[in-house]
């Protein structure tokens, strides 16, 4: 199967040009560019995420769920943004033209695709090590893009969902730990069919004060907020949202997945204390939990706390289980 043969069969549907139901996408697949037109008052949001077998996803992930997850890792940036998705742009190195493969990525990657309305207007396909790199474009009105710049001292902290099971999935892959089979199976579910929180981070415009999403890990994320807000936090480790799986496992299992687990995609975002009931409302309203976990300091760094309030001591040292 050819280049041409693989994008008809697989990646380009129905007819090659304009699909007047993708809003913003004037011709997608089938030219020498796509043509975009955005909507007048609005800002485009652009992303890009790569991923590389044994980096970022397993070799015993299904390639249904291996195309969900590419798509959605790059909607969780739309989403931590507050932008509503367009259209996205795949560019796939493929070690040879896999029908099986192909037929069940294509598939994940569609299905989420539609359940968020965008389309893909373009890519590219070669021959090489399997290597998925997606571009995503969305759209928010002008000047209301959620950034990690805006968190302010006495902002609440908030995350969405919950937190660590996708990490605590990873150990389970490493042997580092076990979990009977209904628990894996469940924890492993979060590691390779994330939920782009894009609902959420609509609600959140003119509401959060700065958002991200959580892919390298909770305290390592929201740094990036602190650091691009010029503050610091306080997070109460006792309130982060954590599945029944992970809240039975070890306290210091609990910890590290919770404050360094990746590949959780939910959001963390800021909003004043005043904001309470509107962020509990956009979240009722986007059907996605909300939880306040904590406080922005004018104090630098990030202080996390146990249930008393008192301070815990390097809260991210590694633990014996997980030396890698
Ligand atoms: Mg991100």
């Amino acid at each position: 199967m050819g280049e041409f043969d693989l994008i008809a069969r697989y990646f380009a549907r129905g007819a090659m040009a304009a699909n007047p139901d993708a809003f913003g996408v004037v011709l997608g697949i089938g030219d020498d560019c796509a043509v975009l037109a955005p909507t007048p008052g609005h800002h485009w949001l652009v992303s890009a995420d790569m991923l590389v077998e044994g980096r970022h996803f397993l070799s015993t992930v299904s390639p249904r769920r291996l195309g969900h997850k590419a798509l959605a890792v790059n909607l969780s940036d739309l989403a931590a943004c507050g932008a509503s998705p367009r259209a996205f742009f795949l560019s796939l190195a493929l070690p040879r033209a896999d029908e099986a493969f192909l037929a069940g990525f294509s598939q994940g990657l569609f299905e989420l695709a539609d359940a968020h309305g965008i389309v893909l207007a373009g890519g590219d396909t070669t021959a090489g090590p399997l290597n998925i790199n997606i571009t995503v474009m969305g759209e928010t009105p002008r000047g209301q893009a959620l950034l990690r710049s805006g968190a302010r001292a006495d902002d609440d902290l908030w995350v969405s969902g919950t937190l660590g099971d996708a990490r605590l999935a990873l150990e389970v892959f490493r042997g580092t730990l076990s979990l009977p089979g209904h628990q894996f199976d469940e924890v492993r579910l979060r590691m390779e069919l994330p939920e782009p929180r894009v609902a959420l981070g609509r609600a959140l415009r003119g509401l959060a004060t700065s958002a991200i999403d959580v892919s390298d890990g909770l305290a390592g994320d929201l740094g990036h907020v602190l650091a691009r807000s010029g503050v610091g936090a306080t997070l109460r480790l006792a309130d982060l949202p954590r599945s029944a799986v992970l809240g039975a496992m070890p306290q210091d299992i609990q910890q590290l997945c919770l404050l360094s687990g990746g590949d959780d995609y939910e959001l963390v975002f800021t909003a004043p204390a005043e904001a309470r009931e509107r962020v509990l409302a956009a979240g009722r309203e986007s059907a996605t939990p909300v939880y306040r976990v904590g406080r922005i300091d004018a104090q630098p760094g990030l202080r996390v706390v146990d249930g008393a309030g008192r301070l815990i001591e390097q809260p991210l040292q590694s633990f014996d289980h997980f030396k890698s």
